[in-house]
């Protein structure tokens, strides 16, 4: 029999539905890779047995005719995804024993369509980084490694753990948060398909926040298609999260034509800036060849604020993340530190051994952002230049239906590499912020390996609820590309 952890969703469904195997089978196949796969470090809590009982459950509703829209997909969940019962610690001390009495409306809405939970996925220290090295449970690593080295590099973040494990198939499709670029710098980084929905497109509800106004749930797949059918299932309006917008979902599958003749592709101008590896460039004009050779055309676009974007994401970022963490003072729940003698130092012992250096960092700067005096010259500042970030973006798509540059600057980086230099590190954000701050959506495609043999990927930006173009497009890039993950890592 095939090995059924090469198969894509669309052809599980279709074997699953033809009775061609059982979901058993799929998730078994599933199970073998993670203990195969165990010392890339994807997963912190795994949920072997529980994923078992559930594929049974799923193969009765097969039999009996009753198969939902995601009928027996293996999923990996980001553990900042509040899954009720089940350990979520967002990477975090602080959280290390926090099991949620609820579960994110995604995660509910996904196991409700047939999803089968196998586990939770590594990821930065409270969503924030962009190589899982912050995270309290050790880095992941990516299952890609340059030609003839055996160095460890890391598979980006936060959403390393998704992103690697739908990479080396331990999970079929995993779910990420973007904040910044957390679910399309890794899915660059590992050579697989990352979707940042558009702001409140998807529920935020029992995701642990980070920066309530910049946070997005989104899947990181193995193909555009596959991002199109689990998009569906995930997006729509929530009571539960007062951001959630209520728009009617598209049967964004419908949108894959194929067909882009005629479409209008802008390239900014900014994005080709210093820091930009010359491969990856050399990749985003083959690219953009590619859609010009399909019938799109191709127009030069300027976007003048967009190198605003960073300094003002991490003057915003850190702000929200400042006040979203006062609760974590080891009062309510979570870890709490030993042998204070007040409640002052509940709070101090626990927060100074709870939480990790890059958390610290940011809630440091974010109440300074917001202290009195600072507020005007940096807050206030910085949401005005936001506006401006979004107005370009806005002017722009008068003229072009979607944006085309690269994901990230660079490849795949080793394990370590960024790390001394916090702002290194965040140069890493440098093509994705922009997005999260206009709260447009953007997609991450894989198109090709470099010379040393590592994924590159290409990022399509569109309008707000523009999904249905980016998708459509992202498809046919795929196409073209032909990219393929490696047979074994
Ligand atoms: N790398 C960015 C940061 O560190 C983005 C994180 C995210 O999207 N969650 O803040």
């Amino acid at each position: 029999m095939t090995d059924l952890t090469r198969l894509d969703y669309a052809s599980i469904r279709k074997g699953l539905t033809s009775k061609a195997f059982t979901t058993k089978e799929v998730v078994q196949s599933y199970i073998n890779k993670m203990d195969s796969t165990r010392p890339l470090n994807c997963y912190i809590t795994e949920c072997a047995d529980k994923a078992l009982k559930d594929a049974a459950a799923s193969d009765d509703r097969i039999q009996n005719n009753e198969a939902r829209p995601l009928e027996g997909l293996p999923l990996a969940i980001k553990d900042n995804y509040c899954t009720k019962g089940i350990l979520t610690t967002n990477g975090s001390k602080i959280l290390s024993n926090f099991i949620p009495p609820y579960e994110s409306t995604i995660t509910h809405r996904l196991k409700g369509a047939g999803a089968i939970a196998l586990g939770k996925t590594n990821l930065d220290e409270f969503a924030m980084g962009s190589s899982t090295i912050t995270s309290y449970y050790d880095p992941t690593i990516n299952p890609w490694k340059k030609e003839g080295s055996d160095r460890d590099l890391t598979p980006g973040g936060s959403s390393g753990g998704s992103s690697a494990s739908v990479a080396a198939r331990s999970s079929l499709i995993a779910l990420g948060s973007d904040t910044g670029g957390s679910i399309r710098q890794p899915a660059s980084f590992c050579g697989v398909v990352g979707l940042k929905p558009t702001y409140g497109l998807c529920s935020r509800f029992g995701i642990i926040a980070f920066a309530s106004s910049l946070d997005q749930a989104g899947p990181i797949t193995r193909t555009v298609r596959d991002s199109a059918i689990v998009l569906k299932q995930m997006a729509g309006h929530d009571p539960h999260d007062f951001t959630s917008v209520k728009y009617p979902v598209p049967d964004y599958e419908a949108a894959l034509t194929g067909n882009i003749k005629g479409l209008k592709v802008g390239i900014p101008k900014e994005y080709r800036m210093e820091g930009l590896d010359f491969e990856v460039s050399e990749w985003w004009e083959k690219t953009s060849q590619w859609l010009s050779e399909a019938g799109a055309e191709i127009i030069d676009v300027s976007l003048p604020h967009t190198r605003y974007a960073l300094p003002v994401y991490y003057i915003v970022a850190p702000a929200e993340a400042s006040s979203n963490l006062a609760r974590y003072d080891g009062v309510r729940y979570g870890y709490r530190a030993e042998g204070a003698e007040s409640i002052e130092g509940i709070y101090e012992m626990t927060r100074t051994q709870g939480f990790g250096d890059e958390v610290k960092r940011r809630i440091l700067l974010g109440t300074y952002v917001l202290s009195a005096g600072k507020y005007e010259d940096y807050y206030l500042r910085a949401q005005r230049v936001r506006q401006k970030v979004t107005d370009d973006f806005t002017e722009v798509f008068k003229s072009v239906d979607v944006l085309l540059t690269p994901t990230t600057p660079t490849t795949a980086f080793e394990l370590g590499e960024n790390t001394a230099d916090p702002l290194a590190m965040y140069m890493q954000d440098l093509f994705t912020v922009a997005t999260n701050l206009a709260g447009i959506p953007g997609i991450s495609v894989p198109v090709t390996t470099s010379r040393e043999g590592l994924p590159i990927g290409m990022q399509l930006i569109g309008p707000r609820f523009g999904e249905e173009v980016i998708l459509r497009t992202a498809d046919v890039i795929e196409r073209i590309a032909g990219f393929k993950l490696k047979e074994e890592f």
